[in-house]
């Protein structure tokens, strides 16, 4: 099928239409696009209606290779190869190769891991070294997977999807002023989509905390496992991932042993409007950076996020007759999204496309 517009101005029809232009939907439309097959991506801007929100809307983050779990690692593996290939096309800078440092404990630290390295900086702690990894930009990276995509197939429509409905042997969303009618839909649109509302799926409230300023000067990442105690598994983040004047950025973020629960959308969008700032951690994060951030601050902000958490510990691919929905980033869609898109357009290729079957599956191996 050919995208075309149909004689009202605003009216569309498109073989797929991609709902969410975060990290998967633009990761999907790319992967369509690659395969030559037609598609609109309607995606709401951030903060839109004060209703839409989203889990990419930063300027960091962390792509790694080693992983102790072989299935994330084949993801990230198979997902840096594209995202290379994609870089060197861009004319946008979204990823740098730095490095991705790790400090562990003698009960994880795998003496004998291809993946890991002695570091070759010197930062207190962190003593082990990522093969390979950087830091990417999500929001460039978005960016330059949409500017792909619609150069061949794709057509984007910077609006929400207020109403999806079924027509025919189709959909038509209603987008604003605009009206696509399409054949299937990929549902990505992270804490608002179908992922979100399953049973083995939990959204989780987050902060950042992003600080100008500090010795760190030389751009790298990190995770840091040794947290004996306290209310973190690790404490991550990206040093001089930019530059405010001479000052470098850094951000901090926490993996929570309890993460904060948001139950339905409404709770979702109250963390974003304020709630943020009643993080129950906030002290022990404080403490964290203190310790570990040298230098002075001039500026420090607390930035909210959420994502959500499935289960297994694993992405949901699933499809419902010509509903197929993508999703549960547990904290790793960016470094695995393009993986993704390409597991979800192959099964909607194979099993659903003109054959109105039903499947669901776990992110294949
Ligand atoms: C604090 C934090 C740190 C992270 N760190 C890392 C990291 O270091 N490495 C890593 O790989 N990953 C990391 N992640 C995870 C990564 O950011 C997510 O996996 C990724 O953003 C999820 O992508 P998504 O497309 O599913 O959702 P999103 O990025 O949220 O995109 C969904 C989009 O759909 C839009 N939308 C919703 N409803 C509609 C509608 N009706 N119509 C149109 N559009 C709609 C939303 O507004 C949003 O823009 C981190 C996440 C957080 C929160």
């Amino acid at each position: 099928m050919t995208f075309r517009k149909l004689s009202s101005t605003a009216q569309w029809r498109t073989e797929c239409c991609v709902l969410g232009n975060g990290l998967f939907g633009a990761a999907i439309a790319f992967e369509l696009a690659t395969r030559g097959v037609d598609c609109c991506v309607v995606g709401a801007s951030y903060g839109e209606r004060q209703y839409y929100y989203a889990s990419h809307h930063d300027q960091s983050r962390l792509v790694r290779g080693w992983h102790t779990d072989a299935r994330w690692r084949s993801l990230v593996q198979q997902s840096l190869s594209k995202l290379r290939q994609l870089a060197s096309w861009s004319e946008v800078p979204f990823f740098s190769e730095v490095p991705v440092l790790y400090g562990l404990d003698a009960a994880i630290a795998p003496r004998s891991s291809a993946d890991l390295l002695p570091s070759t900086l010197s930062v207190a702690g962190l003593l082990y070294q990522d093969r390979v990894g950087g830091v990417l930009n999500p929001l460039r990276y978005i960016g330059a997977m949409n500017t792909f995509a619609t150069r061949r197939t794709a057509r984007i429509i910077r609006k929400a999807a207020h109403r999806v409905e079924r027509m025919g042997g189709g959909y038509r969303i209603t987008a604003g002023e605009h009206e696509i009618f399409a054949s299937y839909i990929f549902d990505a649109r992270g804490l608002y989509g179908r992922v979100a509302k399953s049973d083995d799926v939990i959204t989780i409230g987050k902060i950042t905390i992003n600080i100008a300023g500090g010795e760190h000067a030389t751009p790298f990442g990190f995770v840091d496992f040794r947290e004996e105690a306290g209310p973190f598994v690790n404490a991550y983040g990206c040093c001089a991932y930019a530059f405010q004047g001479n000052l470098p950025m850094t951000k901090y973020g926490f993996t929570e042993r309890e993460p904060v629960k948001l139950p339905n959308i409404e709770a979702v969008n109250a963390w974003f409007a304020g709630d943020y700032a009643r993080y129950p951690y906030l002290i022990a994060a404080q403490r964290w950076i203190e310790r570990f951030h040298r230098g002075s601050r001039a500026h420090v902000s607390i930035k909210p996020c959420a994502f959500t958490l499935t289960r297994n510990g694993y992405p949901i691919i699933r499809s419902e007759g010509h509903w197929l929905y993508v999703g549960g980033c547990n904290g790793m869609g960016a470094q695995s999204c393009q993986a993704l898109a390409e597991q979800t357009v192959s099964v909607w290729q194979e099993t659903v496309r003109g054959k109105h079957v039903t499947r669901s599956s776990s992110a294949r191996q």
